[in-house]
């Protein structure tokens, strides 16, 4: 491989050779760091069965070292004006390749298929832009894509969030749909000064850890799904009242007895509610027609 992309001197380099200048649209914040990218990749769990799918490769500074850990690299970047960039950093790099796209877009299960077919498993490592991550997390998560690990780098709230249990005020919708895929791990914090230009918010790199099965038994994922976001609609509320908004007035009496029926609080809020509880909730009121 060649010569280290992350660092101040070479990152600077390369923008300036290219005359390359950052869009904060597309929330590129470029890592200048060695030991960011050592416990990123380490983090990964790659060898060379593995494959390594990078979202938003940038100039190559993360995609240089998957290269020497995984076998093959396939990286998706929107933005045209990096990929003639990309081709000559990781010109000495084969197991690469680079896709001109936007991931939110793609067809990924057919890229896993045609990119790492005969390897022993595939995981997402990537810094990611933070205006698209939930978005793009939730498409990794949904599509069921056959993946290991997601080991990404993302804001610090929304890792916190992601890696919250029950009880606090970071625990919500979005706790509860990481959790029922993945077994969720907060790898470190990480400071402003690691990236070219700085971002205005701290980061975290996160690593989620596909379960085999979901983390709880439901009848109807959709509604399962549903059903936490009318627990947390309104924060605030018990999920008698955010409950009752949801299956609509006429339908009020029923939801007391359900609720009693397994053993959850009426006067509970959402953020009280394990993901056990969601599905049991989800469960009595499908039993329910509601
Ligand atoms: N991996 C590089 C690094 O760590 O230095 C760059 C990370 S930067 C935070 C995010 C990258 O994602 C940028 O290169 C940006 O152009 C790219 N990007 C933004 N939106 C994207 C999308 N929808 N699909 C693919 N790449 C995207």
């Amino acid at each position: 491989a060649g010569v280290d992309v992350a660092s101040p001197k070479r990152t600077k380099d390369i923008i300036a050779r290219y005359g390359f200048t950052f869009k904060k649209s597309l929330g590129q914040n470029f890592l200048i760091d060695q030991n960011i990218l050592r416990n990123i990749v380490s983090a990964a769990e790659l060898d060379e069965t593995k494959g390594a799918l990078e979202i938003g490769p940038g100039i190559g500074a993360l995609t240089q070292k998957l290269a020497e850990a995984a076998g093959r690299v396939a990286a998706v970047e929107i933005d045209n004006r990096l990929i003639p960039i990309l081709t000559d950093v990781l010109a000495d790099t084969p197991n690469v390749h680079v896709v001109h796209g936007d991931v939110l877009k793609l067809d990924l299960a057919k890229l896993l298929r045609e990119q790492f077919a005969g390897l022993s498993g595939v995981s997402v490592v990537a810094n990611l832009p933070y205006y698209v991550t939930t978005p793009i997390l939730m498409k990794l998560l949904e599509e069921k894509l056959p993946l290991e690990h997601i080991v990404v780098m993302i804001q610090k709230e929304v890792a916190q969030r992601m890696a919250a249990k029950p009880g606090g005020k970071e625990y919500g919708s979005l706790s509860v749909a990481v959790q029922y895929y993945c077994v969720p791990e907060l790898v470190c914090i990480v400071p402003h000064t690691v990236f070219i230009p700085q971002p205005n918010v701290d980061s975290a790199v996160i690593k989620l850890s596909l379960r085999d099965k979901p983390a709880v038994e439901v009848e109807d994922e959709a509604h399962f799904f549903q059903t936490v976001q009318a627990c947390f609609a309104q924060r605030r509320k018990t999920i008698a009242n955010n409950l009752t908004a949801y299956v609509g007035k006429v339908n009020r009496e029923k939801l007391g007895p359900l609720l009693e029926g397994i053993g959850i609080d009426p006067s509970r809020r959402g953020e009280t509610l394990s993901l056990e509880e969601f599905a049991a909730l989800s469960r009595a009121l499908l039993a329910a027609d509601l």
